[in-house]
């Protein structure tokens, strides 16, 4: 039995463990058998990939029955990343993504005429939405975006360059964040459009050379003077950082799944191969004191961190977990689980470089985790309460 199933039996109902085996076996029997595949071609996840995805209902998995979704909450939306990321974060981005960063701010904060038009087709996976935050100049420093939206009679001009933009390539729409108050105070200078992908001057581009999430699309998407109207305004007027910053919380939680979905993986792995590789005379090298120390640290960071985010996931479910909670497991899984993934890959040996061994790809995954949906350390300095008094003070 897989160690992270192990410890799901114990922390999560039954219902909701069978919706997370569903996706265990839909990741063993369509991802696994594949990727190495894929990643060789240099492919991205093929179309028919994503649309079983979406005969899934994965990408409604966290909307409202009555927009067609499947009801669920975070607690779903993080067992979906949870089974789909043990084989490649890409599998689990794709639908994570447009969930997360796609319906759940529209869910949160559209109008009741935005979400009847877009919700149920972006449940059925015909239409997604991408988070429209970073920019080439404007990372860490979301909060002033460079993209500019300009009033001209009753229509806004939207004009800049978003970057780093997951599933642009299979977008209907992207949320834009575009400055409109530049003389606002911080926190309340931009403002959220819906703007659709095929709307005039609105220009994608896939991100080439990225080492990372291979089978998942990464564009920039450029605006010339894209014109829309005051009904495409998500949210309040002035208040898009805080569409942005909300949407976050629930993607931290989510990208901290993914990383927990590696560090199980990687377990696995090891756990096998060390039984198996012989040196040093007839026994395999878990005999050794020193190799046994990982795979122990490995398991104790899983169950630690597992326990850790299921009782996060349940806070955002009710409604009562605080950015700093979000912002704290996100920094931890990450980090702990790439620290670990090194040394797993370590007691592995020359072998966990070979693509097919996969170590490497989990690897690489987990760097996303790192700076995605708040860089570590940028997090530590914003979105964790300061232990020194006026250690933000260049936030103002
Ligand atoms: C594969 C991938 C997918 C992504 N998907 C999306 C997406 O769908 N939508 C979207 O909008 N964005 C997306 N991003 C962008 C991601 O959110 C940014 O990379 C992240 O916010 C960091 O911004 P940056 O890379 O510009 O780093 P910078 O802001 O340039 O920061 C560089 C480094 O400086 C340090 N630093 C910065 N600020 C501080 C600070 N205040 N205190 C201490 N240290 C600091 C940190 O170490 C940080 O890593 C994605 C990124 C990747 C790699």
């Amino acid at each position: 039995m897989r160690r992270i199933d192990h410890y799901l039996s114990r922390l999560v109902e039954e219902d909701r463990l069978a919706f997370y085996e569903a996706l265990v076996d839909f990741s063993d029997s369509e991802i696994a058998p594949k990727v190495l595949g894929w990643e060789r071609a240099g492919q991205m996840l093929p179309d028919d990939v994503i649309a079983q995805m979406g005969n899934l209902g994965l990408f409604g998995v966290s909307v409202d029955e009555n927009y067609g979704g499947q009801g669920g909450g975070m607690t779903e939306l993080v067992l979906m990343g949870l089974a789909l990321s043990y084989h490649t974060h890409s599998a689990a981005i794709t639908p994570g993504a447009a969930v997360s960063l796609g319906t759940k701010p529209l869910d949160r904060f559209g109008s009741e005429a935005q979400k009847k038009e877009h919700l149920p087709d972006l449940a059925a996976g015909k239409r997604m939405f991408v988070f429209g935050l970073s920019e080439p100049g404007r990372g860490s420093d979301a909060a002033n975006p460079e993209v500019v939206a300009e009033k001209v009679g009753d229509s806004w001009r939207i004009r800049g360059e978003k970057c780093w933009s997951t599933n642009a390539k299979w977008a209907s729409h992207v949320i834009v964040h575009a400055m409109t108050n530049p003389e606002g105070r911080n926190g309340h200078r931009s403002t959220c459009f819906i703007v659709p992908m095929d709307r005039e001057g609105v220009e994608y581009s896939e991100m080439s050379g990225k080492t990372v999430w291979k089978q998942s699309s990464t564009g920039s998407i450029g605006f010339d003077n894209v014109e829309v109207s005051e009904a495409d305004i998500l949210g309040e007027l002035h208040e898009g950082f805080r569409v942005m910053i909300t949407t976050l919380n629930g993607g931290r939680l989510f990208i901290a799944g993914l990383a927990l979905g590696s560090l199980a993986c990687a377990l696995d792995i090891v756990r096998k191969y060390v039984q198996e590789r012989v040196q040093f005379g007839k026994s395999p090298i878990v005999r050794f004191q020193r190799v046994q120390d990982v795979i122990l640290e490995m398991d104790l960071a899983l169950e630690r961190n597992i326990t850790w985010l299921m009782h996060l996931v349940a806070a955002h479910d009710a409604g009562t977990i605080e950015r700093e909670q979000a912002a704290k497991v996100k920094i931890d899984c990450s980090r702990v689980a790439s620290q670990l993934l090194l040394e797993a890959m370590e007691i592995c040996g020359g072998v966990a470089c070979l693509d097919e061994f996969g170590l490497a790809r989990h690897h690489n995954d987990l760097f996303v985790t790192r700076v995605g949906e708040g860089s570590n350390r940028a997090l530590m300095s914003f979105a964790v309460r300061p232990l020194v008094p006026d250690s933000a003070s260049f936030l103002q």
